[in-house]
């Protein structure tokens, strides 16, 4: 008997920039049919141990995840490292100087908001994170929305927070080199997060594949929460043409924000590799649960 497999392998919790705990998470993926699940905070793994215990108590398989935030080219790009060890020491170094940055940079978007005439935002924003390790835009945005700014956060980061928007702050995350490096120092794969969401022109994307694969990157989000159908199909042609596996997540962060609920995704193409058939000996798979009799 073969049963069929639904991931999602990309979600936040409060321990970064969602809004439900990692418990939380786990029932909202094990009610909406999820099988194998991984919770992928913003530059922490503070939220792992909880998420797999979670995960095991409720019959959910479980890969350890993360999501670095690394500059490539000048943007933003995002690495999801899945199945690698959350104690390992190097991968723990990399996200604590990962995070270093976010106080300052959040007090330096505070200041420019200020200056538009927005005021309190630091220490308003610092209310919605449940970790004050990782205060993020997304943090800033709920302040936004809370205080009339904006009718949501979607609005948030089209008026405001976003390269030439008031409340933007310039700011170098990891190398991707170092990103993938720790993951697979920890015995994890990488995967380049969302790829439809960069502003790359095609020669770029082409140096971030390239650059991706030669780091020892091996994976691709195809069917993502933020991808049109179209997008999907050029990122499958991507995974094949760069020779990666491909991966799905949903990318939720919040019943009342996401607009792709946990687990709630096409299918993976066929012809692709899934990216958890190179991690066989990392799902942390949950014991049976006994009907009650
Ligand atoms: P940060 O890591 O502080 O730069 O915040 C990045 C987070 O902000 C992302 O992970 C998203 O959750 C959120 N975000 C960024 N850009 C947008 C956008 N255009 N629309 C909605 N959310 C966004
Ligand atoms: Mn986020
Ligand atoms: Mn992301
Ligand atoms: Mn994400």
């Amino acid at each position: 008997m073969t049963i069929s497999l639904k991931a999602d392998l990309h979600c936040h919790s409060i321990i970064s920039d969602g809004t439900l705990t990692p418990e939380a998470l786990a029932a909202r993926a094990k009610s909406n049919g999820v099988t194998l699940w991984a919770l992928t905070d913003h530059d922490e793994l503070g939220g792992q141990a909880r998420a797999a215990t979670a995960a095991a108590s409720i019959g959910l398989d479980y890969l350890t995840g993360v999501e670095i935030s690394v500059t490539f080219l000048g943007q933003t790009v995002h690495i999801v490292g899945l199945g690698f060890d959350a104690d390992n020491l190097s991968l723990w170094q990399g996200l604590q100087k990962t995070r270093g940055g976010r106080a300052q940079r959040a007090h330096d978007m505070a200041d420019d908001l200020a200056r538009i005439g927005i005021l309190g935002a630091f220490e308003g924003a610092l209310k919605y994170a449940g970790n004050h390790d990782l205060i993020s835009r997304t943090h800033f945005a709920r302040f936004m929305v809370e205080t009339g700014v904006c009718k949501d956060t979607y609005e948030v980061f089209r008026k405001y927070l976003t390269e030439g928007k008031p409340g933007y702050v310039e700011h170098r995350w990891a190398s991707l080199h170092d990103a993938i490096t720790w993951i697979r120092q920890a015995g994890g794969v990488a995967v380049v997060a969302h790829p439809a969401r960069y502003k790359f022109s095609t020669n770029e994307e082409f140096a971030l594949f390239t650059e991706f694969k030669g780091h020892g990157g091996q994976g691709v989000e195809v069917v993502t929460g933020s991808h049109s159908v179209a997008e999907s199909l050029s990122y499958a042609n991507t995974a094949l043409e760069f020779g990666l596996a491909a991966s799905c997540g949903s990318d939720f962060h919040s019943p009342d924000e996401s607009r792709t609920d946990l687990g709630v995704l096409p299918d993976l193409p066929a012809q692709l590799t899934p990216v958890w058939t190179l991690l066989p000996h990392r799902i942390l798979h949950a014991p049976a649960i006994q009907p009650c009799r």
